[in-house]
């Protein structure tokens, strides 16, 4: 039986004026947000994905669809403390978490070690198993226009009973 596996995910939303800014569960001081249903945390939706996708257990848009008024700005967390219960009943565990923001503003160079510290929490792992990586879009594309952000992750899972 396999005992190792890998998910990835990958999200966008857009920045406009009116809503905050909430990366990796951390509420960022800038003078726009992320358009979403939910709080729409990019960072959280795309770590999500990748979760769900190493255990083999479909997209955030299916388990949490943008339709479904419960979810109406739901805070993030909720989707990634519901999906990590999915992962462990299904015998899983999460063995480390790699990520990387793209964002032309705000600068995140100073907000990345909050972000890795509040994901590690989140997640129940040694701050060490988790990286969080910032990219700027160059100025060119929706990210260097400062129109969006985006977001990748990778997740490594484990058999917790191998
Ligand atoms: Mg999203």
């Amino acid at each position: 039986m396999t005992t190792v596996r890998v998910g990835i995910g990958h999200d966008t939303h857009r920045l406009v004026e009116g809503r905050p800014l909430i990366l990796g569960g951390v509420r960022v001081a800038h003078a726009r947000g992320l358009a979403g249903h939910s709080d729409a945390d990019v960072v959280l939706h795309a770590l999500t994905d990748a979760l769900l996708g190493a255990a083999g257990l479909g997209d955030i848009g299916d388990a949490y669809p943008d339709t479904e008024p419960a979810w109406k700005d739901a805070d993030s967390r909720l989707f990634l403390r519901e999906t990590l219960a999915r992962l462990n009943r299904a015998g899983w565990r999460v063995v480390h978490i790699d990520v990387i923001i793209f964002a032309q503003e705000p600068k995140l160079g100073s907000i990345k070690a909050d972000i890795r510290t509040n994901l590690a929490q989140l997640l129940g792992l040694d701050v060490g198993c988790v990286n969080v990586k910032a990219k700027t879009g160059e100025h060119v594309g929706s990210i260097g226009r400062a129109e969006a952000l985006a977001c990748q992750a990778v997740a490594l899972i484990e058999r917790i009973n191998p």
